[in-house]
């Protein structure tokens, strides 16, 4: 604990931004809607790294960048079709605090709420800020005699929150468990720090990760230029010690809804050594409304990817049911005389 307090990363966490005020003065934004804009943030917290800052300061106001950090009066709108629980994790899903087991091969594993940044269109909205639920002893032992009672269950995958929120110390002991369990043939990482926090990505984190392969790491990018020089090198620390990289984005108006962002945004995750692996269509998750895309747009947008990038650094688009019912694939289908049908 003591000796991680005084890590680059973690000084960076502790610095993060965390009044929307003062977002507004660092980034000459008007302060307008003051009453929405405290109500959207007690509701889902605002937390940037001063990191990301950088970026959003070279970001035009209404920016893509902007955007995925900036709290916006219209989250206090809920639509009809938005809910709590959009792709049902907590309810049916969820066997044990923070075990979420819907398809039988693989298992989520929640150790903390807490985040590098929040995103303001998160999926995981209603949970994910609760600072204070990290997982303790008991909720560990839980975890591991759930998936021993289920040999069917071949890969953990530790998500959240972040679960690079957690210190090495932890966090390796936590996969160390895992990595005991014969039955898990790997484990797998989901993390946006990379984009908020590149230095979390340490060379002793990168060995550390390398020592329990086989394992994946999953990075969440959404915009090429979250993808910075100090980001390539921190991804390069991982893929140097043979870390595989995969990222997942998720389409959002405003962000990346366009055939050049996405594709250029494809490129320079391969260049990092990155591969393209989900790309989701927007789940309607409470106030996220002003970032939907609709199915039609959502497919031209991956048919457009489809012809213009190479096959390999084409993303799966895919849609969570709401109901809970897992990941359908919108890939369109084949028809002779049509070619694509969409
Ligand atoms: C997305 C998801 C997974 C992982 O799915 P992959 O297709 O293997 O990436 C596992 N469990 C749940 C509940 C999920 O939503
Ligand atoms: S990093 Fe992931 S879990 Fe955390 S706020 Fe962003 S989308 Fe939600």
């Amino acid at each position: 604990m003591t000796s991680s307090a005084a890590e680059p990363w973690r000084v960076e966490d502790t610095r993060a931004l965390r009044s929307w005020r003062k977002a507004c003065r660092l980034l000459n934004l008007p302060q307008e809607d003051a009453v929405s804009l405290d109500i959207a943030c007690r509701r889902h917290p605002l937390k940037i790294t001063h990191h990301y800052l950088r970026l959003l300061r070279a970001d035009k106001p209404g920016g893509p960048l902007r955007r995925m950090l900036l709290p916006d009066a219209r989250e206090l709108t809920h639509a009809a079709a938005e809910s709590a629980d959009p792709i049902g994790d907590a309810g049916i899903h969820q066997v044990a605090p923070g075990v979420i087991h819907r398809h039988p091969s693989r298992v989520l594993l929640c150790p903390t709420w807490r985040c590098g940044g929040y995103c303001r269109y998160c999926f995981r909205r209603r949970r994910v800020g609760e600072e204070w639920r990290n997982w303790r002893a008991d909720d560990i032992r839980g975890a591991l005699d759930y998936i021993v009672a289920h040999p069917e269950i071949k890969e953990a995958i530790l998500t959240g929150g972040d679960p690079l929120m957690l210190n090495d110390a932890v966090l390796l002991r936590l996969l160390g468990k895992l990595r005991q369990l014969p039955q898990l043939r790997l484990l797998r990482l989901h993390t946006r720090m990379p984009a908020f926090n590149p230095r979390r990505l340490t060379g002793s984190l990168a060995a550390g990760l390398a020592a329990l392969q086989p394992l994946w790491l999953v990075t969440h990018f959404n915009h090429p230029r979250e993808i910075t020089p100090e980001v390539e090198r921190a991804l390069g620390r991982l893929r140097r010690r043979g870390v595989p990289l995969l990222n997942q984005s998720v389409l959002l108006r405003g962000v990346n809804d366009a055939p050049a962002t996405l594709g250029e945004l494809c490129w320079r995750l391969a260049a990092a050594g990155v591969k393209p692996y989900y790309l989701h269509h927007p789940d309607r998750a409470l106030g996220t409304s002003h970032f939907y895309v609709s199915l039609a747009r959502g497919r031209r947008l991956w048919r457009d990817l489809w012809r213009d990038l190479p096959g390999y650094l084409v993303p799966m688009y895919v849609l969570d049911s709401p109901g809970g019912g897992g990941k359908a694939p919108l890939v369109p289908a084949y028809s002779a005389r049509a070619g694509f049908v969409l």
